[in-house]
């Protein structure tokens, strides 16, 4: 399933994203008592995600909202905690085995600066150096704390798309990226959260970076230094995580700051990325007025 948070004007809610009749199936008409927020809809578990389902098999056809009618947002619009890591792709001009790194480098980004699907990244002319990243992310289902690799599977509801947009002047002048990367509306998440059962492998999705239409980006989620169940082990030894965390997983070589010269975002600049099995996110880049 694709499951999405969207809005008519109404309220925020969740539903089913049916891509192929550009509907999505609102769940709150068919099962008005299930969760309206995506993180209760997790905490509710499999029992949620098998009504959710049913709700799927046989759909009521005053459910189904023509998708040009919706807005959709990021499908977890606050999410607990979005975690992100930086260097996680061996790509194969760069790393020898013997430089790839002990321990995967994270770090939190603010949730307060997830956007969704087609909302604008804003440039308010404070950082000179804004940068897109091309990002796989896995979705928290279950709550995880000091779970080995073995089991850290059974904590996944799904995944979803990140671009970690990056200001590169605020991250480098300190040794914390943080703030670097917490702008407001800095973190572009979704479409949707495809849920774990539609991706038998999740390390083997080719991703797709481009900007105003020329390739930027490109690699496949085999290239991870650090996997997910290694990532959910070593993460939970520390903190728990909890349904609706995003763990965003890395992004490739090919961002602006790399190129010679450095690139950076200007106001108007299209950033498209695409994750086989999992969608396409698409943002603007405005000026903040
Ligand atoms: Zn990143």
């Amino acid at each position: 399933m694709k499951l999405v948070t969207f809005d008519t004007g109404k309220n925020p809610r969740i539903g089913i994203w049916l891509e192929a009749q550009k509907v999505i199936l609102d769940l709150s008409l068919v099962q008005p008592d299930l969760p309206r927020t995506m993180i209760a809809f997790l905490e509710a578990g499999e029992p949620a995600l098998q009504r959710a389902r049913e709700a799927l098999a046989a759909p009521l056809p005053t459910a189904l909202i023509p998708f040009d009618q919706v807005v959709l947002l990021a499908p977890i619009p606050s999410p607990g905690k979005l975690l992100c890591m930086g260097h996680n792709y061996m790509d194969h001009t760069a790393t020898s085995p013997g430089e790839l790194p002990e321990f995967p480098n994270l770090f939190l980004k603010a949730s307060s600066c997830v956007v969704g699907p087609g909302s604008p990244v804003l440039l308010t002319g404070a950082s000179q150096a804004v940068d897109y990243e091309g990002e796989f992310c896995f979705v928290i289902g279950k709550r995880a704390s000091r779970v080995n690799q073995a089991q850290a599977m059974e904590h996944v509801a799904g995944y979803t798309l990140l671009n970690d947009v990056s200001a590169r002047d605020y991250a480098n002048r300190v040794s914390q990226w943080m703030l670097g990367k917490s702008f407001d509306t800095f973190a572009p998440l979704g479409p949707a959260l495809v849920t774990k059962d539609e991706v038998p492998d999740p390390h083997q999705l080719e991703l797709v970076m481009k900007i105003n239409g020329e390739e930027r980006q490109h690699s496949n989620t085999r290239n991870l230094i650090f996997s997910i169940p290694f990532l959910i082990a070593h993460i939970s030894q520390v903190l728990t995580l909890e349904p609706g965390d995003v763990v965003s997983t890395g992004t490739p070589s090919g961002s602006g700051a790399g190129r010679k010269p450095p690139v950076f975002l200007q106001p108007g600049d299209e950033m498209r990325l695409t994750v086989e099995k999992i969608g396409e996110l698409f943002n603007r880049v405005a000026a903040a007025a």
